[in-house]
């Protein structure tokens, strides 16, 4: 049985006293939950995001990473400097980053190589405009991303990474995917894998779906073989966060 995931990305939102009062909701409200919970919070409340939660089942992540452990890189945050202070997961290739900040598949290889280093779990991000899908290139592109994203990763590696298929004309668009749509691309990725690594490998990795995913949409979404939870951003900056955790 894979571990469900149900993740959440704050992206660049909430002040601190806010960001305080939804980890003290999110306390309250997750309390045994059946699945894994982080919640990958900017990179200022990190520190304060791991003592609140220290404790309780959920998990604090980062957003983004640098590929180096240290050095004169003004402004980045090091894989090392997340270990030391109590992150458990990063995202790896959202695609804010690839679209805002130029991050490209071979610097997402370098990231998770890092990540993995420092036992920190990523989270790689894949997912197709609305343009690639209209061209019927969905699978190739995703293929593509991953397979170079993934470059030179053992099978035993790629067991315990988690997966995100975030179509990039669902997030933040309140266009959520069908659960048919998202089911066909997580079980694609997953037959992808069986084919780069084998079936072992497939049954084992963390596929989660992305893309406006909400209280009123994810029982759905959640229901699906393929789908082993989900990447949140909007819905995670309210305590509708919590009740989506129950869903699952
Ligand atoms: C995300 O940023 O990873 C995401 C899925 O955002 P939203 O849920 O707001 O679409």
């Amino acid at each position: 049985m894979r571990q469900k995931v149900i993740a959440g990305n704050w992206k660049m939102n909430l002040t601190s006293y806010e960001a305080a009062e939804l980890i003290g909701n999110l306390k309250d409200k997750i309390v045994d939950p059946a699945c894994q919970v982080v919640i990958c919070v900017p990179s200022i409340y990190i520190m304060s995001a791991v003592s609140l939660l220290k404790d309780t089942p959920v998990k604090v992540g980062a957003q983004n990473m640098f590929y180096k452990d240290s050095g004169a890189y003004t402004g980045e945050i090091s894989p090392q400097m997340l270990q030391s202070v109590g992150v458990s997961h990063v995202i790896v290739g959202h695609s804010e980053r690839r679209e805002y900040f130029g991050v490209t598949d071979e610097m997402v290889n370098l990231k998770i190589k890092k990540a993995l280093e420092h036992s920190i779990i990523p989270i790689v991000c894949c997912g197709e405009t609305q343009k690639t899908r209209d061209e019927g290139k969905t699978f190739d592109f995703i293929k593509g991303q991953l397979v170079a994203g993934l470059k030179g990763f053992s099978a035993e590696e790629v067991s315990g990474m988690i997966i995100a298929y975030e179509p990039i004309w669902a997030i933040g668009t309140g266009n959520v995917a069908t659960s048919a749509q998202a089911q066909e691309v997580c079980a694609y990725i997953r037959k992808l894998f069986s084919d780069m690594y084998s079936e072992d490998v497939a049954e084992k990795v963390t596929i989660l779906y992305g893309g406006s995913m909400n209280i009123k949409n994810a029982k759905e979404l959640l229901a699906q073989p393929d789908i082993d939870g989900g990447l949140i951003g909007g819905a995670s900056l309210r305590s509708e966060f919590a009740d989506i955790v129950k869903l699952v």
